[in-house]
């Protein structure tokens, strides 16, 4: 009987790629976790979820992972869970299709462990949705076969029986079989399959970089060579192809194809993340600067502040860190939103002004278009021999607080974050933004434009040769990019993200797709 004071193991799967296609249930496990242990095929954005330790355990060597063992993977999720923890084994797919999930919940059973399974979306499935063809068929594919391609061939008693494969009445899925594609088609066919039955590959499924062949059982080998394929991929073997979309919906996606350098502080890509994934790019955090809370005599000298906001007339607001570190001081101070009374309120733009209102507060200014000059310009008739506290970052521009001042205001600046350089990058990222492989860097502050300058002369990159792409958040971010000696390729119509990425995807399309 498994002892309930121990820790617990929960094998999930992870999903075919896509950070999207994870269950409800996987992310409340992830939460939970103290100890993350993820196969090579997981997609490591999905990590986010997460605030345990993760360690990545591939079973071929690919750049950076290390090789673990089977056993040495039960043997730390036993020890794990007796210690107390909890464990997410996450796996690529679903666990138990040919995902050794079995083996390793025989080895928790064996020892005593508790433990629950959570069912992935498997590749085949997934290729099929993000290809563009069905797997079975009402007319043509009454039924589907999941298959190992990768059979030992030393081995003779589980050979695959071709003939029964070539006489199965629905579509074939082979896993783990690109090393063995011509094998198996020439397999198949010697065994009654005709030669002209369709016949595809699709790698890399449900990421950006998804690729896809479509040709015959006879002339899929030399197809699939000449496309030069990368793991992992599925061979797909049967009629129900010939029901293919002639476009997939997720190749025409925007962003397919891209990866995009996101640029803003760790804790706040998550949700830019999802939006590069939901419109097909590839999403590369890629933090340059971090904000964190004052601390010490600055928190200090914000509590006695806030404790006399009522001499205020107005609050202004150039960011959306601003509005989140100010509500998260006063609620420390003991106060609400209604402490802000009377006061009128001023936001930079549309960001800032739907931060405010997440905290029920509507801004009473919010120019049209977001920059410092235009809020100074908008305020500047209104302030005059008014007070105003402007809650800021421990560094910004220094446009409004001279503007409001010559325009008769008083102003008392009020630093509620400090906006700092991020400490290094992860070397792996620094080398990816070296060779280029970043199709572009979206950059949303002067600051952070700044830092990239920065990076890229420290890293040595010569800029005339450098394929990465730039995309700027607003003029004002474009200016400090190009002071800094960048060149800006794309710049957002508004200053969001979203416009940003519509931007790049304006740009790409005009430049013609890959
Ligand atoms: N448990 C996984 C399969 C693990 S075996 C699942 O349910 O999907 C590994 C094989 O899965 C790969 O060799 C490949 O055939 C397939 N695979 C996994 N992810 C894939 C992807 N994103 N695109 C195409 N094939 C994939």
């Amino acid at each position: 009987m498994p002892d309930d004071r121990n820790g617990k193991v929960y094998l999930v799967g992870a999903g075919p790629g896509d950070p999207g296609l994870l269950t409800l249930r996987a992310r409340e496990c992830l939460q939970r976790a103290d100890l993350v242990l993820y196969d090579g095929l997981v997609n490591p954005l999905i990590l986010q979820h997460t605030a345990g330790q993760c360690e990545r355990t591939a079973r071929v060597r690919r750049e950076n992972a290390l090789v673990v063992p089977q056993a040495e993977v039960c043997h730390r999720m036993i020890q794990a869970a007796r210690a107390g923890r909890t464990v997410v084994r996450l796996k690529g797919g679903d666990p138990y299709i040919f995902g050794r999930g079995s083996e390793e919940v025989g080895a928790l059973e064996t020892a005593g462990v508790r433990f629950e399974v959570v069912p992935g979306i498997t590749a085949a499935s997934a290729a099929a949705e993000y290809a563009g063809f069905p797997l079975t068929h009402r007319e043509v594919a009454s039924a589907v076969a999941f298959i190992t391609g990768h059979e030992d061939p030393m081995r003779t008693e589980c050979r695959l029986d071709y003939r029964a494969l070539a006489a199965f009445p629905g579509t074939l899925v082979f896993y783990m079989g690109l090393t063995r594609l011509s094998d198996i088609c020439a397999e198949l066919i010697a065994a009654g399959k005709p030669g002209d039955t369709p016949a595809a590959i699709v790698c890399q499924t449900t990421l950006p970089s998804q690729r896809s062949v479509f040709a015959t059982l006879q002339s899929l080998p030399a197809q699939a060579a000449a496309a030069a394929l990368r793991p992992p991929s599925l061979i797909i073997v049967g009629d129900c192809l010939r029901l293919r979309r002639q476009k997939s919906w997720f190749e025409e996606l925007p962003l397919f194809g891209l990866s995009i350098g996101i640029t803003r502080p760790r804790d706040q890509s998550l949700e830019t993340a999802q939006l590069v994934a939901r419109l097909g790019g590839e999403p590369v955090v890629l933090p340059l600067i971090e904000v964190a809370p004052v601390s010490g005599d600055a928190a200090e000298n914000v509590r006695l502040c806030l404790l006399r906001l009522a001499d205020y007339d107005w609050v202004i607001f150039t960011s959306v860190n601003a509005v989140t570190e100010f509500v998260n001081q006063l609620r420390i101070a003991g106060l609400d939103a209604r402490a802000l009374g009377a006061i009128r309120i001023a936001a930079i733009g549309t960001s800032t002004a739907e931060k405010l209102h997440q905290h029920l507060l509507t801004a009473d200014v919010v120019p049209s278009n977001s920059s410092a000059e235009s809020l100074s310009q908008t305020l500047i008739p209104r302030v005059s021999g008014q007070r105003c506290l402007y809650p800021r970052a421990s560094r910004g521009r220094e446009v409004l607080t001279p503007a409001l001042r010559a325009a008769g205001a008083v102003v008392d600046e009020l630093v509620v974050y400090e906006n700092r350089d991020a400490s290094a990058l992860d070397p792996g990222l620094v080398s990816r933004l070296r060779n280029g492989e970043l199709h572009w860097i979206g950059l949303s502050s002067p600051a952070i434009a700044r830092q990239l300058a920065a990076l890229i002369t420290r890293e040595q990159i010569p800029p005339e040769s450098w394929p990465t792409r730039i995309a700027s958040l607003s003029p004002v971010t474009s200016q400090a990019a190009a002071d800094a000696g960048l060149i800006v390729a794309a710049e957002a119509g508004e200053a969001t993200w979203e416009a940003m990425l519509a931007a790049i995807a304006r740009s790409h399309n005009s430049a013609g797709r890959p």
